[in-house]
């Protein structure tokens, strides 16, 4: 029997210097928060600079470890086309 969870992940990039940053999309995405970019110390909003939206499949182990991580859908990174 595979033992299994899922991740719900936003991919979202710094607005001044660009880079990428992955975060819980109910931090990121459901929260709107703000975030601090850990290079340049820009605060922007996570959602509207977000670039994907992923469910995550972990495979995890008889004790309980992560196996095995794959993607298994990528989700609408818009709810509202704008
Ligand atoms: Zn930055």
């Amino acid at each position: 029997m595979e033992r299994k969870a899922w991740f719900d992940v936003a991919v979202f990039r710094c607005a001044n210097c660009g880079r990428f940053y992955v975060d819980a999309s109910w931090y990121a995405v459901a929260l709107e928060s703000d975030i601090e970019c850990g290079v340049c110390h820009t605060n922007f909003n996570a959602k509207k600079e977000l670039t994907d939206r992923a469910l995550l499949e972990f495979m995890i182990n008889e004790k309980g470890k992560i196996r095995e991580v794959m993607i298994d859908k990528h989700l609408p990174s818009k709810e509202n086309k704008e």
